[in-house]
């Protein structure tokens, strides 16, 4: 990603994560962290003033670690079906155990999240679709330092700003 970033303009209004449906890889896990072995299938929901605004079902397989993979199926707010494997990569942590992680198709990284803006069709990163933060519009000097200590600590963006501007 040679360059990204630099001689970046905010005066072009972004697209918020918070617009955005949001999967990370621990929802299709039911919550906690996902384990090999699993073969399942689901259903997640997205409600916005009581209602449902979007849903989506999947089927999981990590089986085979070495080629775990997740289907999603959904309608596109067009009304054309969609549906997309996305593979999923798996590392082994210091502690133990393994992790999971999407991988992204727009840009091949490895990812925790997928996003889908309003009025896009397809699920990818924050990078991807260059997501800002709610709370980082007005003030984006260190947007991007807060997304590399996120990525470093596995953690979004937004706590890590929270930590180090101190609990607003
Ligand atoms: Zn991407």
């Amino acid at each position: 990603m040679g360059g990204k970033g630099s001689g970046r303009t905010y005066l072009v209004r972004k697209t918020a994560v918070e617009e955005c449906c949001e999967v990370a890889v621990s929802d299709l896990a039911g919550g906690g962290p996902l384990r090999p072995g699993v073969r399942r299938r689901g259903g997640l929901a997205w409600c916005r003033g009581g209602g449902v605004v979007f849903a989506l079902g999947y089927a999981l397989d990590t089986a085979d670690p070495a080629a775990a993979a997740v289907r999603l199926g959904y309608a596109s707010a067009g009304g054309e079906e969609i549906e997309e494997v996305f593979r999923l990569e798996v590392t082994r942590p210091n502690y133990g155990g393994v992790r999971f992680w999407f991988t992204c198709p727009g840009c091949g990284r490895r990812r925790r999240k997928l996003y889908l803006p309003p009025r896009r069709r397809l699920f990818r990163c924050r990078e991807c679709y260059d997501l800002t933060y709610e709370s980082c519009r007005e003030s984006h000097r260190y947007d991007r330092l807060f997304a590399e200590l996120g990525e470093a600590l596995a953690l979004p963006a937004a706590a890590v700003e929270a930590v180090i501007k101190g609990g607003r």
